[in-house]
């Protein structure tokens, strides 16, 4: 086996469907391999329609006697699935590194991050209430929240535990049901999470995962079958756009997590020294595959030759390597084909005029690295300025005024996080009011947490994650009109 783990038994392959591993009903498998070396780690069961469907089937029948127990007892099952996943946190942390690149660290991070939502939404889960509303003395208004019904759910490669984590555990805590598709790319991390939810007493049925290399079947089956009330999505603008439209047939309700192209917005004002380590995180965090990465850096021209300096000085201390080696501070990206679409936005900007300052081409410790990198001389013109980079780039713009930044901060369709450092206070006011992101990180990169609302404006999506508001995406609102008082 080419990935240690303590418990061999949570590195599954077949896909678990109404509480049974089983193989896709053709036989059909797809490879996972390790971006840092390209080893082949497993071949995993692809399944299509016909297997969701009766993935589907199963929910809706789970879910009848799931929604009936009271939240209290909800709530037991995902405290001990919680309990589990920080036992084999280990475990997971290898399986995640091995399947997704991330450097060990972070991968620890994640499964505590991921696992922080289950116990939140178990807690959260007893705090589902309504409203009674006086309307007229012979007659009161009763608001009740219920479960919106089967949720399916698509999550991406980039954070194969924390994305899932965060749709599940709201879902099951309020009673709902849900059938989930893992990326291609990362399906060991989903299939292992499963895995220990069987462990905790998962009901067979109430959340099935379904792998696959044909996601337009598993995503077509999803969006069109209408037991299905309800779909939530992490991952790209244009297949989010998509799935929103294959919902609109049977008026699905959603929920988007999509791109960003987030700025860091640096004043003359600032702590530089914090504003350099802020970017560092916000940019090259999972070699800058986050959908809250710092995509633009915005800095004011008093201090900009200044950060410029610091800041080149510090990325010249990474070390980019295989994830699973103690001394990595940054592993590779997801793909060879991620690593080349990276360097051709790199390409695109220095042909008009940008200057690399540091990095600027594929990494040497193989096929799917690319080396931390930093642009000057960039314009709003320009991809990286337009588009998500997703990789570890980070191009640095410069401006005057305070007008002037909000305006380029809110130059683009995306609008999921934002950060801003400055010590003046009306600043911080102003200009968190003033642009139209999410979220906004003041003096500070590292904004997320289970207690917070993580989502976006704009075509970042719709809906939050996480904190009292995570349950809404969830619930449906009836009102009861109670007459003849
Ligand atoms: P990324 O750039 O993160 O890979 P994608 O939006 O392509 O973003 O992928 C996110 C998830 O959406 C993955 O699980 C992927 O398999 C899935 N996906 C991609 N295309 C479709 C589709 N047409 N229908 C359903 N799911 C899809």
């Amino acid at each position: 086996m080419t990935i240690q783990l303590n418990d061999s038994t949570l590195l599954k392959t077949q896909a678990y469907i109404d509480g049974q591993w089983v193989d896709g009903d053709k036989g059909e498998t797809f490879a996972v391999t390790n971006p840092a070396t390209g080893e082949h780690l497993a071949d995993v069961a692809s399944v299509g329609a016909d297997e969701t469907r009766r993935a589907i089937i199963a929910a809706e029948k789970a879910m009848v006697s799931w929604k009936a127990l009271p939240a209290k007892t909800r709530s037991e099952l995902l405290e001990r699935w919680y309990s589990l996943i920080i036992d084999n946190q280990e475990d997971l942390a290898v399986l995640m590194t091995a399947e997704q690149g991330k450097p060990l660290f972070e991968s620890r991070g994640e499964v505590a991050y991921g696992a922080s939502f289950i116990k939140w939404f178990a807690e959260e889960g007893k705090r589902v209430y309504g409203d009674i509303i006086p309307s007229t003395a012979d007659r009161r208004g009763v608001v009740v929240k219920q479960p919106v019904g089967v949720v399916a759910a698509i999550t991406p490669w980039n954070f194969p535990n924390a994305m899932i984590a965060r749709k599940v555990a709201p879902a099951l805590a309020v009673g709902c049901a849900m059938v989930l598709k893992p990326a291609a790319e990362t399906p060991l991390s989903a299939l292992a999470l499963v895995e220990l939810a069987n462990r905790a007493g998962l009901p067979a049925g109430l959340f099935s995962v379904l792998p696959g290399i044909n996601a337009q079947a598993i995503g077509g089956e999803m969006t069109s079958n209408t037991i299905v009330k309800k779909v939530t999505f992490t991952g790209s603008t244009p297949v989010g756009k998509l799935l929103m439209k294959q919902c609109a047939d049977t008026v699905k309700r959603t929920s988007m997590e999509l791109g960003g192209n987030a700025p860091v917005i640096i004043f003359d004002d600032a702590d530089l020294d914090a504003a350099v380590a802020g970017v560092l995180v916000a940019k090259y965090r999972n070699s800058g595959q986050t959908c809250i990465c710092a995509n633009r850096i915005l800095v004011q021209e008093g201090i900009y030759d200044a950060f410029i300096e610091k800041f080149a000085a510090a990325v010249k201390g990474f070390r980019v390597g295989n994830g699973m080696d103690a001394d990595s501070t940054h592993g590779p990206v997801i793909t060879e084909k991620a690593a080349t679409e990276i360097h051709a936005k790199v390409q695109s900007a220095v042909a008009e005029g940008a200057t690399v300052v540091i990095g600027g081409q594929a990494g040497s410790q193989g096929a799917c690295f690319y080396e931390p990198t930093i642009l000057t001389n960039v314009t709003d013109k320009m991809r990286v300025f337009r588009e998500e980079i997703f990789g570890p780039v980070a191009p640095v713009f410069k401006f005057s005024t305070e007008e002037q930044a909000i305006a380029m901060a809110n130059d683009t369709q995306f609008g999921l996080a934002a950060y801003l450092y400055t010590e003046n206070m009306g600043r911080v006011w102003r200009v968190s009011e003033g642009i139209d992101y999410g979220m906004v990180g003041v003096n500070e990169t590292a904004i997320s947490s289970e207690v917070i609302p993580f989502g976006g404006m704009k075509e970042s999506g719709q809906g939050r994650e996480g904190s009292k508001y995570g349950l809404d995406d969830y619930l449906e609102t009836k009102y009861i009109c109670i007459g003849g008082l």
